[in-house]
């Protein structure tokens, strides 16, 4: 698993940051695109000619919410994607808040877009935003138009959240995929964690085979069926002539892979590092989450007013989560990748949370480690 940053400028872009969107790869090789500012495609056909993004691998968009440094690029990824798609690609799916899909298909139908692949979406029907300024007209919007585009493979499904609070979505083979809601002033918005399940340890396919013969059974089908016993922990395995394979008997390998987690929210309130029960649901435990840092703790007031975070909230959050690794982004474009900036997100961090840090700015990437690491304890508050 990988994370490519393809921009990281909050609202707007600045002279070196594109307005949000990042890109994870999964370990089939698939890529994942989350947010979608505009000019996503051209990062991404920069990080593409620099072999640090497959389009044809990605089947995928995840829309945390409608502002629109993290939207306004969706109908041109979606043409972008679809260019690079072969004849034979399965409809792209998108993900996102009520409202995407009139977003969507009010813009490819007004413009005339035709897609060889088709595209279809489901909305997380999120609870309504509490944040002050609701804007009326947002409502009436979300429904129209009325009719599809040709293109767009079936009426959008809005999925409701579970008793949780949570969002459940099959989508992606080998990894599950949940999201949450995010408190963002008065849009509705969310945050996604991509799950991977649990792989076997190794199996010994030559004596498996053995055993097979001599049993009168499936060689293939003890492999499959030791696999599952490994993920599920059980012990013994029957074969075809009634005989057993204790499983702790070399063969699988001791080590079940631990499945990686990465978390990314969307723009979100974590005023003191408090949070949802959903969003602390989310993150709990993530390898890596990435979490907005808007403006740094001198403008928290200003922060907590535009229902954004400071990196202090957001450290404050990965500590309780257990997290290994905090990837901060989202920063107003008033600062610059300098010194000053550096040193003032990371000593906030660093007050609160131990684990690994990154500011991540346009065109970084960030792997996740198998093995998880284990927290150093943060610095004693000054
Ligand atoms: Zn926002």
């Amino acid at each position: 698993m990988e994370l490519l940053f393809l921009g990281t400028s909050a609202g707007a872009p600045s002279a070196s940051r594109n307005v949000q969107s990042c890109a994870v790869r999964l370990e089939s090789g698939e890529y994942v695109v989350v947010d979608c500012g505009e000019g996503t495609q051209q990062q991404l056909l920069k990080a593409s000619r620099a072999k640090s993004f497959r389009p044809s691998r990605t089947n995928l968009i995840l829309v945390t919410h409608l502002h629109g440094d993290h939207s306004f690029g969706l109908p041109g990824l979606v043409v972008y994607l679809d260019n690079a798609a072969t004849e034979k690609a399965p409809p792209l799916q998108i993900v996102g808040p009520v409202g995407v899909a009139a977003f969507l298909r009010t813009a490819l139908i007004l413009s005339r877009t035709e897609l060889k692949r088709g595209y279809r979406v489901t909305e997380l029907a999120t609870p309504a935003p509490t944040g002050g300024g609701a804007y009326e007209g947002a409502a009436l919007c979300t429904t129209a138009p009325p009719v599809l585009h040709p293109d767009e493979r079936a009426v959008s499904e809005v999925l409701a959240p579970n008793d949780d609070g949570m969002f459940a979505l099959e989508l992606l083979t080998g990894c599950s995929l949940t999201a949450a809601p995010l408190a963002h002033g008065s849009i509705a918005c969310v945050g996604y964690r991509l799950q991977e399940a649990d792989a076997p340890g190794s199996i010994d396919a030559q004596r498996a085979a053995a055993e097979a013969e001599r049993a009168g059974d499936d060689a293939r089908r003890i492999c499959r069926a030791l696999r599952e016993c490994s993920l599920n922990n059980t012990e013994r395995l029957t074969l075809a002539d009634g005989s057993e394979l204790s499983v702790a008997d070399g063969f699988v390998g001791a080590v079940t892979r631990r499945g990686r987690a990465v978390v990314v929210l969307g723009d979100c309130c974590h005023a003191g590092g408090v949070c949802s029960d959903a969003t602390r649901r989310l993150v709990e435990d993530a390898d890596v989450l990435v979490h907005e840092a808007t403006l740094d703790d001198a403008f928290a007031a200003l922060a907590l007013e535009r229902g954004h975070s400071t990196p202090a909230d957001a450290a404050r959050v990965a500590a309780r989560a257990g997290t290994s690794h905090l990837v901060l982004w989202h920063f107003s474009p008033r600062y610059r990748n300098d010194d000053a900036f550096r040193t003032t997100f990371t000593d906030a961090v660093r007050a609160h949370f131990g684990g690994a840090l990154t500011l991540a700015l346009d065109f970084d990437r960030v792997a996740v480690p198998r093995e998880k690491k284990v927290l150093p304890p943060a610095a004693p508050p000054p």
